[in-house]
């Protein structure tokens, strides 16, 4: 059994949690068994929009029913008739979910939603009548209670424990009529993700900036023109089309030299559900923060943030903040260097104004070109996705893991953009299976991640099959997809989540994989980033698309230079937007609805994050992660503990002599085989040989002084 609470799957509407009419459910569904394709891979070239429904509800009276014999046993619990029965049970429900989570995420459509819409309160329900299912949960605390005496390997008593502290997470010690709160309290808080999904959808496709007026977008290069006129065109408009990335800050603002263009772009970005209309989120995003509140409280918490770090690396929303508060200031000290460098260059131009938000980027440019002479466009031509991804972020693996990659066009794919592999061990076996779906799509969600179709486990003897999803701009027909170097990473970097997942060696899914820790699971993500300047790698796929000329070392050299640059900025935005994700989950229960703009505001001065240059990553309006669904909710902080993790890892192989077979097999084998086996905090400290500091952190980050920046 997996967690059923992806990202983007938990979804709902409160009015209607009633049964869906009975649906045909039978051998004709693709999902009805296990896939007869290699490796058990979705079978998309059957599956229609129509057979989710009947599976997702047919796999979940199937573990109802499993779950009820587990509990109705009338033998003593053991491991076995209890816990690894747990294990084998919902293997249906998972197969439809893999695939639907997928197409949701990346491929939707009308129909597609209104099933999430339908199902997702049902779903929210259906896990609750597992972790709250009173008599399920007294066999597990007996377990639970006698694992010492019990004769269970390490990863077993693990099992254990996972299960009794989600139980107990779940609210399983609670009274019935607490129980009946909390669903009630689930329901609406589901509900509302998913409207907010929806509205932010909605709001990022209307949000786009459409001109008519070529002259608006002048400084883009031809092909982003190209881009935008493409853009409109598949939107059936006139003129040119810039849609909005899910970010505060928008790509083409770097390039964009008309002011009045940049700001426009910025405010829809900024505004985008705040316009009072069918898509602001303000209120809904008041209520559901009231709500986890008081579903902390009636859980035993002071606050939502206690009750979610519970089980992360961090323990407390205290170390948390801590950690942000004591780096709040270098990242600041760095930013204003930053602001003056970009106010000088607008002050020697005669602007006239003072520096905002949508100049940050563009002047930003101007400091790294005069001081680099680094252009974005000078790169690019080096950087051909394809080739990124066979001679850059494949090559990498089989240097550090000795893996081979083989593209198969036999396993079926759900749009024409996505590529699969077959990933090969050292010893040349079967490893894995590796999607890609690179390019941005309206009806895509922002962003980028990595998910599984197929999670590993020794149990149920499946190997894994992984994804990797991107929004990278798509060229014009017939052009080439040249990639900017932030695009390069977020490359490795999602391919560092699918090593996590191909690599997995549990017994159990439930322990397999990625599903570890909110704020472990991006250190093999951001880990696998310092690959993509690491010379040996860069030297292999940093080549002009049309020449196969190696990028020449003189622009290389600046190149890494420049990563260290605007790196306040970014820590900034970053911070701003952890302090907002986390203030807005500390709200005591008996709170009344915050104003949203308000809250914000106080929330990033009391945090000394309220700088009118640097405005968070995310707006509390359209921030995705912590409202979306629960997954990143008091959580957002773990993009920056990771950070400390993954340079402070990073510098482990520096000193052991960098990217050897050697270093990589020994990173496998005591992290990335090791999913949730055990303490998150032990495995690191094990592998490190000591525990994690923001040395590393702040040396790579640029932010060792508050000097001026060089
Ligand atoms: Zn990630």
């Amino acid at each position: 059994m997996t967690i059923l609470t992806s990202a983007d799957t938990i979804a709902a509407n409160f009015s209607n949690p009633a049964a869906p009419p009975p649906a045909a459910f039978g051998p004709s569904n693709p999902f009805y068994a296990s896939s007869t394709l290699p490796f058990k891979v979705p079978p998309f070239d059957k599956i229609k929009d129509e057979d989710f429904q009947p599976a997702i509800e047919a796999g979940m009276a199937e573990q109802r029913a499993e779950i009820e014999a587990i509990a109705d046993n009338p033998e003593a619990p053991t491991f076995d008739n209890t816990i690894v029965a747990m294990e084998r049970s919902g293997q249906l429900l998972d197969r439809v979910m893999a695939a639907f989570n997928c197409v949701t995420g990346a491929n939707t459509n009308p129909t597609l939603q209104n099933v999430q819409t339908a199902e997702a309160p049902r779903l929210a329900a259906h896990e609750d009548f597992i972790y709250l299912n009173t008599k399920l949960f007294a066999r597990v605390t007996a377990i639970y209670e006698h694992r010492g005496s019990l004769t269970l390997d390490p990863e077993s008593i693990r099992l254990v424990e996972r299960y009794h502290d989600r139980f107990v997470h779940a609210g399983a010690n609670l009274s019935e009529a607490d129980k009946t709160e909390l669903k009630k309290l689930n329901e609406e808080a589901s509900s509302l993700s998913t409207a907010f999904i929806n509205k932010l959808r909605a709001a990022t496709k209307e949000g786009a900036y459409v001109t008519a007026d070529k002259a608006a977008l002048a400084g883009l290069s031809g092909d982003r023109v190209a881009a935008a006129e493409h853009a409109a065109q598949s939107r059936n408009q006139e003129g040119f089309v810039i849609p909005l990335q899910n970010t505060t800050q928008q790509p083409d603002l770097v390039s964009l030299s008309d002011r009045v263009t940049r700001q426009a772009i910025f405010e829809h970005s900024w505004n985008r559900t705040e316009r009072g209309d069918a898509n602001d989120t303000r209120d809904l995003i008041a209520r559901l923060a009231q709500l986890r509140a008081q579903k902390a409280k009636l859980l035993g918490f002071p606050t939502f943030a206690a009750w979610k770090i519970e089980d992360q690396m961090a323990k407390t929303p205290q170390a948390a903040l801590q950690f942000m508060d004591a780096i709040v200031p270098s990242a600041t000290a760095k930013a204003e260097h930053e602001a003056h460098d970009n106010q000088a260059i607008i002050d020697a131009q005669h602007g006239g104004f003072q520096l905002q938000p949508w100049d940050w980027n563009y002047y930003a440019e101007q400091v790294r070109k005069a001081r680099y002479d680094l252009d974005d466009a000078e790169v690019k031509p080096y950087f051909e996705l394809d080739n990124v991804l066979e001679n850059g972020v494949f090559y990498a693996a089989t240097q550090l893991y000795g893996l081979t990659f083989k593209e198969r066009h036999d396993l079926p794919v759900y749009h024409p953009d996505v590529r699969v592999f077959e990933v090969f061990d050292s010893n040349g076996k079967h490893l894995a299976i590796f999607y890609c779906d690179y390019f941005k799509r309206d009806n895509k969600n922002g962003g980028a991640w990595m998910s599984s179709f197929v999670e590993q486990s020794r149990l149920l003897g499946n190997l894994p099959v992984v994804y990797n999803v991107a929004n990278l701009p798509k060229p014009a027909e017939g052009a080439p997809a040249l990639v900017s170097f932030t695009d390069v990473t977020t490359m490795f970097h999602e391919f560092g989540h699918a090593l996590h997942g191909m690599f997995s060696d549990a017994q159990y899914p439930m322990l397999a994989g990625t599903s570890t820790a909110r704020d472990f699971v991006e250190f093999p993500s951001q880990l696998n980033e310092h690959w993509a300047l690491y010379p040996a790698i860069f030297a292999h796929y940093a080549k002009h698309y049309k020449t196969g000329a190696p990028m020449p070392e003189e622009l290389a050299e600046r190149l890494r230079k420049a990563e260290g640059f605007n790196k306040g900025y970014a820590m900034t935005e970053l911070l701003a937007a952890a302090e907002l994700d986390m203030q807005w989950h500390m709200l005591p229960a008996d709170t009344s609805l915050q104003t949203s703009d308000e809250f914000e505001k106080l929330a990033l001065e009391k945090t000394h994050l309220q700088i009118s240059y640097v405005p968070p990553r995310y707006r509390s309006t359209y921030f995705s992660h912590i409202w979306g669904s629960d997954g990143y909710s008091a959580g957002y902080y773990a993009y920056l503990w990771t950070q400390m993790l993954a340079d402070d890892g990073y510098q482990w192989f520096l000193d052991q002599g960098g990217l050897t077979r050697t270093n990589g097999d020994r990173f496998r084998q005591m992290i990335l085989s090791r999913g949730n086996t055990q303490d998150l905090a032990k495995i690191y400290e094990s592998w490190r040989g000591a525990p994690p500091n923001t040395k590393a952190m702040l040396k790579y980050r640029g932010l060792e002084d508050s000097g001026p920046s060089k």
